[in-house]
């Protein structure tokens, strides 16, 4: 039997701005929809340190993400023509209670790879990788990780939490959830306390590629060298907004100077392709700081880009 596929609602069968948001006007399943691939969102900003608002990020990504039509004229990827994709909505977190959330977050991704589908989401802030990593480590094993992002999120602690949208990634080595050696992190920058808050990465055996490294200059190569480090095997990618340039992407919470440019940042992802993914995220999107969308309009077509790269897409000549 061959499985039902699901495509974007047209602009030409209902106005875009038309009817509810779902991404990229997908259908609303549930994980017993047996999908490839589903769309969810953590709308979670309780762990953030600096400007609020990643809580509303599902609802705007969703929102912006309505004029994505089904076919990457770049790429050539037409993921809608072979996999099952679809709109879960979201992860019902108790925004009164940090650890509570975070157990919550765990469970049901645990039920979304159970259920087959490799699941992409929309954040929240950047604390919700780390249930999300366990939840891929109890199925995986320890997995890869290419994440984009302006900063490490290897904090030991944030104001005394151990748990918080600057620490995940200490957390995950500390759990052994990471393959340590098939990491890299890519955009790091800004002011820092000491020079061991990106060395502490690559004293893990982390490939760290710092925004300098990045600039002025096609990141194609730098990705061949990615590819190299972080398969074989199953790898995750996790995407913080803030890697990109403010210029880009102002709608954040913890904002610096001198990042990465959107074409670099479609050159990350669409170098990618080939890899083992098994899940990606797209975290720390501000609405409130959002004030021409524009940020949720770039989240959201990330998102797609990241569809586009996992295993099973056809690509039509
Ligand atoms: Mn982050
Ligand atoms: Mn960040």
């Amino acid at each position: 039997m061959t499985k039902e596929l699901f495509q974007p609602l047209s602009g030409n069968e209902m106005p875009r701005f038309g009817g509810p948001a779902t991404f990229m006007r997908l259908p609303a399943c549930t994980l017993a929809d047996q999908l490839d691939v589903a769309f969810l969102g953590v709308p979670f900003d309780i762990g953030t340190s600096n400007r609020p608002g990643a809580r509303l990020a599902p609802r705007q990504i969703r929102d912006e993400s309505r004029m994505l039509r089904p076919y990457n004229m770049a790429t050539r990827a037409a993921p809608f023509d072979s996999l099952r994709v679809a709109d879960v909505g979201d992860v019902a977190i108790n925004t009164f209670n940090l650890l509570k959330s975070i157990d919550i977050i765990e469970k049901h991704f645990s039920a979304v790879l159970e259920s087959g589908a490799i699941p992409l989401t929309m954040g929240g802030d950047h604390t919700i990788v780390l249930p999300i990593l366990r939840a891929m480590h109890r199925r995986h094993g320890p997995v890869g990780l290419v994440h984009v992002d302006a900063h490490a999120d290897i904090n030991d602690h944030m104001f005394g939490e151990k748990i918080a949208h600057g620490t995940p990634f200490r957390r995950a080595v500390e759990e052994g959830l990471l393959d340590t050696q098939r990491v890299v992190q890519i955009g790091l920058r800004g002011t820092g306390y000491a020079a061991d808050d990106f060395d502490w990465s690559r004293n893990q055996g982390f490939r760290v590629v710092q925004a300098e490294e990045c600039w002025y200059q096609s990141l194609a190569p730098l990705m061949r060298e990615v590819v190299a480090k972080v398969a074989p095997g199953p790898v995750y990618l996790s995407l913080d907004i803030d890697g990109i340039d403010p210029a880009y992407a102002p709608g954040t919470g913890t904002v610096e100077i001198g990042g990465l440019t959107v074409p670099q940042t479609l050159e990350i992802i669409r170098g990618c392709r080939g890899l083992d993914l098994v899940g990606g995220d797209l975290v720390e999107v501000s609405p409130p700081y959002d004030t021409s969308g524009n940020t949720a309009l770039l989240a959201a077509n990330l998102l797609f880009e990241m569809l586009c790269v996992l295993p099973g897409v056809e690509y039509r000549a």
